[in-house]
């Protein structure tokens, strides 16, 4: 860790002067009110060492980071059998596509992208009495931060809003690849999606990721060596949509952006790594995020190639 903290703080520094040539998500009216100036960088390495700089201690709306935990979490549920409703490919389309599920016979082709989630949720709702109280229990024990939790008026601001997801979730009905109530599938997912963490929590959760040997503090395994080897593969083919080979390209860990403009990257047996810029590019990544990472995993020759 030592080492890392210099080159983390000059990069930061570096970056933060850049102009920023993205824009804050808007279509989620909510997400447009947080100042665009916040960028905040936090590592947490398998040790627990942890360091931050800038806004790394203030909370964001994690937006589709949120999809790595609900995957987990049916994975557990469901194993191998998960594959049968969701895909492992590479969509090569924007996170909110509706294309290629009419020719994929409603199975979105990842987990990562809007229709995997919306399917995941569904696979969830049939597994878990209170979905949005277990899943944030879930969540909860995964970093041991009983303070998580969702934003109401993220949450509600998209329901209004989410036109496109109302749409897609319809569509993968008529498939058969929903099995409960289009309403309740979209309130859970919209509740997933709003919650809430700094980059100092989203890098501790997604140690699992990183450390084979990770417990929850009940002791608790989160997933086997093997799936967790095969999420951080679906992580680095399809955790950036149509831009996963880019950032693969240019940073070279697993990783998974959201709206809000936050950015998750695990180095497998080393650390996690979490920065937080909120305006996008156009394939909806963090600007800043990924110019940040890729300059990281460059100088300290770290990236997983
Ligand atoms: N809640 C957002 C949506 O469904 C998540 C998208 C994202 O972060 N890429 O549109």
């Amino acid at each position: 860790m030592e080492n890392y903290k210099k080159i983390i703080e000059d990069i930061y520094f570096e970056v933060k002067n850049v102009n920023d040539i993205g824009k804050v998500a808007n279509y989620i009216p909510e997400l447009a009110t947080v100042s665009s100036d916040n960028f905040g960088v936090n590592m947490t390495s398998i040790k627990k060492e942890s360091f931050g700089v800038g806004n790394f201690d203030k909370k964001f709306s994690i937006q589709s980071i949120s999809k790595v935990l609900s995957l987990t979490l049916a994975y557990r549920f469901e194993g191998a059998k998960l594959w049968n409703r969701v895909d492992v490919e590479p969509s090569g389309n924007p996170f909110n596509s509706l294309l290629q599920l009419e020719a994929d016979l409603g199975k979105p082709r990842n987990p990562f992208i809007n229709a995997g989630a919306l399917v995941i949720c569904d696979i969830l709702i049939s597994h878990l009495k209170n979905p949005k109280e277990d899943f944030l229990a879930f969540c909860r024990e995964l970093s041991n931060n009983p303070t998580l939790s969702y934003n109401e008026k993220v949450a509600q601001s998209e329901k209004i809003s989410g036109f496109r997801n109302i749409a897609l979730c319809n569509f993968i009905k008529s498939f058969g690849n929903i099995k409960n109530n289009v309403e309740t599938v979209l309130d859970f997912y919209f509740y997933t999606c709003s919650l809430e963490m700094s980059c100092k929590e989203l890098s501790e959760i997604f140690l699992f990721l990183a450390d084979d040997n990770f417990t929850t503090h009940k002791g608790n395994k989160v997933l086997t060596m093997s799936r967790a080897k095969r999420v951080n593969a679906i992580l680095l083919t399809c955790g950036f949509y149509d831009e996963s080979g880019e950032f693969a390209f240019r940073v070279g860990l697993p990783g998974k952006s959201g709206v809000g403009g936050g950015i998750v990257a695990i180095h497998p047996d080393k650390y996690c790594i979490v920065v937080w810029s909120p305006k996008l590019n156009k394939k909806g990544n963090s600007y800043k995020g990924m110019l940040f990472l890729e300059k990281f995993t460059t100088k300290t020759a770290s990236s997983i190639f």
